[in-house]
């Protein structure tokens, strides 16, 4: 192992991550959830979505994106033309905030391992963040209202961050975005493809700032 590759690089894989996230104990969530939600999706999966931590359905089944808001996410899913199956869908937390309360920054620093580890293992050509938390990983202090649907190439993952769909529900003028942002998914994916960008880990260590891509 180089001092550049993952910890868990060589023997790691998606399901151990799972079943570590099953049983952690490192964060107070875990005192009242009901299960955790490690995420779910193939391991060959090119879009990876991170949403922000999992509400009263997902907790009681132990899957992502199982309300609502999931309801609405296969909607736009389907609306740019992805099979829910064809990806991979998770959270910055793996277990529910208590009322659905934000997750705090000692519970998202907690679990960034395990998505760390997801991030690694997958290799996914395109992110696609869903809401403020997901997104503050790759653009810390942004405003996701000024910077939805633009596709960014950080360090050589291309991201692409959306506004959460539960705020879609609440709000028509974001659903209306999350809509024209999901169609930018395709394109986005095409150009990921066409880049064939290299693992993080494997890029120079002097990276350019993140650049905003002129394709759209
Ligand atoms: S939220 Fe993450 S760090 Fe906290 S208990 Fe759940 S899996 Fe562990």
């Amino acid at each position: 192992m180089t001092a550049q590759e993952p910890q868990h690089a060589h023997n790691d894989s998606l399901e151990s991550v799972a079943t570590e996230v099953r049983g952690c104990v490192r964060c107070a969530l875990s005192q009242t959830r009901t299960q955790a939600v490690p995420g779910e999706g193939p391991a060959d999966a090119e879009i990876l979505f991170i949403g922000e931590g999992p509400g009263l359905n997902e907790d009681r089944t132990g899957r992502p994106f199982v309300g609502a808001a999931g309801q609405f996410l296969d909607e736009l899913l389907a609306q740019a033309g992805l099979q829910r199956s064809a990806v991979f869908i998770t959270n910055v937390v793996k277990c529910r905030p208590p009322e659905n309360r934000d997750p705090e920054p000692g519970e998202i620093a907690a679990c960034a391992g395990y998505l760390d580890r997801q991030i690694a293992l997958l290799q996914p050509k395109l992110i696609v963040t869903l809401g403020r938390f997901s997104m503050a990983k790759y653009f810390p202090g942004e405003s996701i209202s000024r910077i939805h649907g633009k596709l960014r190439n950080v360090g050589g993952q291309l991201v692409l961050p959306m506004f959460h769909p539960a705020a879609g529900l609440r709000r028509p003028e974001t659903r209306t975005a999350l809509m024209q942002d999901f169609k930018q998914i395709p394109l986005a994916l095409a150009a990921a493809r066409k880049q064939q960008v290299p693992p993080p880990e494997k890029q120079p260590e002097d990276e350019p700032p993140p650049q905003q891509m002129t394709l759209f």
